[in-house]
């Protein structure tokens, strides 16, 4: 009696160690949805769970409407977590309170860096203009790192026609231990542009200066025509993904075919 009570103490004291995810969770979902139009996919993992507590991540910019009228539609109440890194545009922040009331998001959770943080490593609020990797460190990385330990995964607005660095984006992709979901990674921008006319929603009001992608303001610039839609950003650096996102590696043998 006593040894089975010291045995089922030791059993309630033992960690759990098993990783969220793994890539065969990535491969698994990816598979069981080839083919499931968007809308069909995303009601189920939402409705039955099947990545855990997940959040919505949004950058409030060129075409962030449309995923997050996609999700609202289907849970308003999914929390969403915007990067408030200190250097948006105020279009972009006037945009975000716009869509929020718009579309009725009951969640909507701004994150900011650490001040202590910004004081020692970033005092003169310039390093982007020398580092864009640590001040996107210490602006997005590290402040969404922090928010996301309460959930299993995110949902993300990539879409692969974005970027050459994005053509082999999958649905679903295993970040660290958690999943990432990407809804409209086989989306086209004629989809995208359907979307929006269809719901009526309003665009980011740096589109039409000719910002395709919009970051924040230092790191952002007008897209020329036959550029990528990501290429003004970090315009004149190596630097394509703030840190939040990895490029998608074309070669990898586990990317799913839609
Ligand atoms: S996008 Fe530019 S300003 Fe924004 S966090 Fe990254 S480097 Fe800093």
């Amino acid at each position: 009696m006593a040894e089975a009570a010291r045995r089922a103490e030791r059993e309630v004291d033992r960690i759990d160690l098993t990783p969220r995810f793994t890539a065969a969770d990535a491969v698994r979902l990816n598979n069981m949805f080839r083919g499931v139009d968007t809308s069909e996919m995303l009601r189920t993992v939402l409705g039955e769970q099947m990545v855990g507590d997940v959040a919505l991540v949004s950058s409030f910019g060129a075409e962030s409407a449309a995923l997050l009228h996609f999700v609202a539609a289907i849970d308003p109440n999914v929390p969403v977590l915007f990067l408030d890194t200190g250097k948006h545009f105020p279009e972009t922040l006037a945009y975000r309170d716009e869509l929020a009331a718009r579309l009725g998001l009951k969640d909507l959770r701004t994150l900011t860096p650490d001040a202590e943080v910004i004081e020692k490593r970033d005092a003169t609020g310039l390093r982007w203009s020398y580092d864009p990797d640590g001040c996107c460190e210490i602006r997005k990385v590290v402040p969404l790192e922090k928010a996301m330990a309460g959930f299993d995964a995110s949902i993300t607005g990539r879409k692969a026609f974005q970027a050459s660095t994005r053509n082999a984006l999958p649905r679903f992709e295993l970040d660290g231990d958690r999943l990432k979901v990407n809804p409209f990674a086989n989306w086209t921008k004629a989809d995208l542009d359907a979307y929006f006319v269809e719901h009526d929603l309003p665009q980011h009001p740096l589109v039409a200066q000719g910002y395709l992608s919009i970051g924040c303001a230092p790191c952002t610039s007008v897209v020329k025509p036959g550029e990528d839609p990501r290429a003004g950003r970090w315009r004149g650096w190596e630097k394509t993904e703030c840190g939040i996102h990895t490029p998608i590696d074309d070669n990898d043998p586990n990317l799913p075919v839609f």
